[in-house]
């Protein structure tokens, strides 16, 4: 659900967007001056600005810049000043996009969707993800997605978690303690919780306790991963 903050001391067309915005299910906060506008976004995250140029105590352009300097959260400019000159050197100084009052509910909804649409693709650059690859295990920690040998995997949470823990430490025997500690934020529990995981897991790679592949127990030490060794069995089917 987006967050948005509405800067606007117009209190009718303030009321008005509060209203659309939370029947269109975004969650609203809003503000009345430049200076109310700075302390939000220092404390609270948004995912959008709507910035009303026109506001009682700093001029809309000097908002702007102010905001920028504190934050990269888009920012959509509502103006009534049908000026391009102005609306070009605002979207130069860092607006992401702009409206010109009045304006519809459909067109800010439009506006809204873009810009979120842009900056989250712009967030999933600046976060590539970083995928796992041991033998013929590829796990997307991001995706929340594992293949084996190609085939995607299906598996459940916690599987997945134990699976993206062990094939990060590839080869490291992993005492049962740390399993429990990491992927069941647990610092107790009995070890049959991570034996029945463990076969189901194994179970969904093809291979078996005693005929492993990837997935090896050590008797009272602890669980490592790593490439099936030469000569090891072959995988049992088709991934599940
Ligand atoms: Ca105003």
């Amino acid at each position: 659900m987006p967050s948005v903050l509405v800067v606007e001391d117009d209190q009718f067309v303030r009321s008005a967007l509060i209203r659309h915005l939370t029947e269109a299910s975004h969650t609203v906060r809003s503000v009345g001056t430049a200076l109310e506008a700075l302390r939000e976004v220092a404390h609270f995250r948004f995912d959008v600005v709507i910035l009303d140029l026109g506001l009682p105590d700093l001029d809309g352009s000097e908002a702007l810049k102010m905001l920028r300097g504190i934050t990269d959260v888009p920012v959509i400019i509502a103006t009534a000043r049908d000026d391009e000159a102005e609306i070009v050197r605002l979207l130069n100084d860092g607006a992401d996009d702009y409206l010109t009052k009045p304006f519809s509910v459909e067109h800010l909804s439009a506006r809204m969707a873009a810009v979120l649409r842009r900056s989250r693709a712009g967030a999933e650059e600046a976060t590539p993800s970083r995928v796992i690859r041991v033998g013929g295990l590829s796990i997307d920690p991001l995706r929340r997605q594992a293949e084996l040998d190609g085939y995607q995997l299906d598996l459940t949470r916690r599987e997945f978690d134990l699976l993206t823990f062990l094939a990060g430490r590839p080869g490291v025997v992993v005492p049962r303690k740390e399993l429990l500690a990491e992927v069941w934020q647990q610092s107790y529990g009995d070890d049959q919780t991570i034996d029945v995981h463990l076969s189901w897991l194994r179970r969904k790679l093809g291979e078996t306790a005693a005929r492993p592949r990837y997935l090896h127990t050590l008797r009272g030490v602890g669980v490592k991963l790593e490439p099936p060794a030469p000569g090891a069995p072959p995988r049992q089917g088709p991934p599940a």
